[in-house]
């Protein structure tokens, strides 16, 4: 079993008197859940969160997910989030950190294969992104992500 996410920094990075953002807490459900969240901040940009160590690990993606094998995204880890936040879809008001709209873009369950340091391998069963996905870390929080070709 890895070691249990943090939500020290999405504590740290948030005033939850001011955003609807849900404050949430590590917890295991015994689900493997993920989502896609399409967040309209100063940048455009879709946060890929996996359920996973009583968090969700998450990574912001610049342009859109990948549906099929041959395209290959940046991803950026970013802070665990709460997995209440699975279900998070709102305005984070003007001022706040990710200002902005937030809308599910994608959700689902998956199934992970491998896992180390740097890399991850699971197959998810969304309504857009269906079948193996990869995730592997180049350098420091930036990692590549797309769809397996088998
Ligand atoms: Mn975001």
């Amino acid at each position: 079993m890895a070691q249990k996410g943090s939500l020290k920094e999405y504590y740290e990075k948030r005033e939850f008197t001011k955003t609807p953002e849900p404050k949430g807490e590590a917890k295991e459900t015994g689900q493997s859940r993920f989502v896609i969240q399409e967040h309209h901040a100063s940048r455009l940009h879709w946060d890929f969160r996996l359920e996973l160590d009583g968090v969700l690990k998450s990574w912001a993606v610049p342009k859109e997910p990948p549906q099929s094998p041959g395209v290959k995204r940046l991803a950026v880890q970013t802070e665990d989030h709460p997995v209440d936040y699975i279900s998070f879809e709102g305005s984070i008001p003007e001022g706040e950190y990710g200002a902005g709209t937030v809308k599910i873009w994608d959700s689902g369950n998956y199934n992970l294969e491998s896992r180390d340091e740097k890399k991850l391998v699971f197959q998810l069963r969304g309504k857009k992104l269906q079948g193996r996905y990869v995730l592997v870390n180049t350098r420091g929080n930036q990692w590549i992500f797309f769809k397996s070709k088998n």
